[in-house]
């Protein structure tokens, strides 16, 4: 057994809990562990479950013949005969046996080895015989289990680590905090969905960890090390006994932090900097007080869509919510961004080959247009109870725009809405960064999502391990892309903000500084850190190191610089900075 995994830490702190495994892609399935005198009793429903799958085909086969045609037919038939197959059962029994896991778990690896096996088959007619395993699978397990084999409804144990291979963004929305200690998982980045969830709910969070599913032994104490990106499968007694302090001792840290920067932020050199949070769910209202956030600079509205699924939330229920964060975070502004679906925020249609670069963000509801009018109607009717401010995703050209607008003003006269919200774009996509002079003309103010600006500017997929080393909004292409949108900003005197996860990293901070940006929008847990970092922050110092970013060719020289703009100071620089502050009669 290993006794430690190495992957990327995505969310701070140390958690120590019970392992709860699930498998979300292909076949959902949780793995437990199974004592050997249960093995005859799993066998025994797999065979069931088998059995009354494969006559459900047959007798369906028989069904279509007359009607639909004998094609459907011999697909429906052969189906049955894989449910009965010998091999097939026999392979998941072995693997029961061999693993000593439930039934369910067998149940999807066994379909996943045979599926992968038949995907590299030479005929065309074997590769077909791929799906239908997967078809065979989902129908056997749905005779095994009510919920037809599906996660996340079966609450977790309080005290859990969830450990799974990926967790989608509608998985993440579902996860209860309160039952859930650490995630860690075998795919996902720094800025994928899953790992910005995790850092809101202040969950430690690991991803990248291939292999963890099949390395830990389900219900067993783990230990997941979100500053270290560590997870211990097997930890001593003494090893828990020390984590558990550490988490108390990083609570207090992290407690006393908070109560220290209560306060407005500010530069070290007085500069004052607005900083908001990124809220994913209505529930995190609470945490504009707690942690001390001067309003909402990101609320991410597709999480209130993707929870309610399959039901679409109407006007009236987006309406409350909408309302409910003006009321937590008056006398503040809310920027509530309309649906970002799409992309790796699945929705049920087909995504196609590259869902990032398909109908994704404002794309979608602009083809959606009565799913877009919704949306515009419960924010113009919610805006009269605070300062409410659209910002619109994905914008990759001018008529986007305006095609928003259009349809805001025509909602708003429809509702005799007479205050209308600022509407604002996302500077995610290169192409909307160098538009941003002509975007400035028309949009309201500007948040550079820096997730997905360092994801499209760089060709890297922010949610893939195998390239995370060469995932950085610190890239100076980067830098002189968000250079050109602040100062198409300025000219106009459109507010620039920055929502991306860049805002709470330490050397990200300096650069947004030393590049002109003034507001910032974090996850409220990162809140204290960000102000203790700025107050580090020399704004005129980092200005000043500005022009030697832009011309380096690699982010770690950047990162170099503007780690150093935000370090803490020696004894020694501050002793020489006071000493050339001082005037000179006071020196003596
Ligand atoms: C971003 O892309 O930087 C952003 C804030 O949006 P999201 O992470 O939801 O894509
Ligand atoms: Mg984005």
């Amino acid at each position: 057994m290993t006794s430690l995994m190495q992957g990327l830490p995505v969310s701070r702190g140390i958690a120590v809990g019970r392992a709860v495994i699930v498998r979300f892609a292909g076949l959902p399935a949780f793995r437990r562990a199974i004592d050997p005198s249960a093995l005859e009793a799993e066998e025994r429903r797999l065979r069931r479950a088998a059995r009354q799958a494969s006559e459900e085909f047959l007798q369906h086969s028989r069904d279509s013949v007359g009607e639909m045609g004998s094609e459907l037919a011999a697909i429906l038939e052969a189906h049955g005969l894989i449910a009965a197959d010998e091999t097939f059962l026999s392979a998941i029994v072995e693997h029961m046996s061999r693993e000593r896991v439930n039934v369910e778990w067998a149940l999807a690896a066994v379909a996943r080895d045979f599926g992968e096996r038949l995907e590299k088959a030479d005929s065309a007619a074997m590769r077909e015989r791929a799906a239908d395993i997967t078809d065979v699978a989902r129908e056997v397990a749905a005779h095994l289990s009510p919920t037809g084999g599906r996660v996340m409804e079966t609450d977790l144990p309080r005290g859990s680590i969830l450990i799974a291979d990926e967790l989608s963004p509608v998985n993440a929305a579902r996860l209860d905090p309160r039952r859930v200690r650490a995630l860690a998982l075998e795919r996902g980045g720094k800025t994928s969905h899953a790992s910005i969830i995790a850092r809101s709910f202040g969950l430690p969070a690991v991803v990248g960890l291939a292999g963890l599913c099949d390395a830990i032994s389900p219900e067993r104490p783990i230990v997941v090390d979100g500053d270290r990106g560590t997870v211990e499968p097997t930890p001593s007694k003494n090893r828990l006994r020390q984590a558990l302090l550490q988490v108390r001792d990083t609570r207090e840290k992290a407690r006393r932090l908070r109560n220290r920067t209560a306060g407005a932020a500010a530069t070290r050199d007085g500069v004052r900097i607005v900083v908001r949070a990124n809220l994913e769910l209505p529930e995190e209202v609470a945490a504009l007080e707690r942690w001390h956030a001067e309003g909402v600079g990101l609320f991410r509205s597709e999480f209130l869509y993707l929870k309610a699924a399959p039901r679409t939330p109407g006007v009236e229920e987006q309406r409350a919510a909408y309302e409910d964060l003006l009321a937590a975070a008056a006398p503040h502004p809310v920027v509530i961004r309309t649906y970002d679906l799409g992309g790796e925020k699945g929705i049920a249609p087909a995504a196609g080959e590259n869902p990032a670069l398909g109908l994704r963000g404002l794309r979608y509801c602009l083809l959606h247009a009565a799913l877009f009018d919704e949306q515009l109607a419960a924010l113009c009717l919610a805006s009269a109870r605070g300062e409410l401010k659209i910002l619109l995703p994905m914008v990759t050209s001018l008529s986007e725009l305006r095609e928003a607008r259009r349809r805001l003003l025509e909602v708003a006269a429809r509702l005799r809405v007479t205050k209308i919200p600022a509407l604002g774009v996302m500077i995610e996509v290169p192409s909307a960064a160098l538009l941003a002079d002509r975007l400035a003309e028309e949009a309201d103010f500007f948040s550079i999502g820096t997730n997905d600006l360092a994801q499209y500017g760089l060709a890297v997929d922010r949610a893939n391990p195998e390239v995370s080393t060469l995932y950085s909004p610190l890239h100076p292409a980067i830098l002189r892309m968000m250079k050109f949108v602040v100062e198409a900003g300025a000219a106009r005197s459109r507010a620039v903000a920055v929502c991306g996860e860049m805002a709470s990293e330490r050397a990200g901070i300096a650069a947004l500084i030393a590049l002109g940006i003034r507001e910032l929008s974090v996850t409220p847990v990162a809140i204290p850190g960000v102000k203790e970092t700025l107050a580090r922050v020399d704004s005129g110092r980092a200005e000043g190191m500005l022009e030697r970013a832009l011309g380096c060719s690699e982010p770690e020289e950047v990162e170099k610089i503007f780690g150093a703009a935000s370090e803490p100071e020696s004894r020694r620089e501050t002793a020489a900075r006071v000493r050339v502050e001082l005037p000179e009669d006071a020196r003596k």
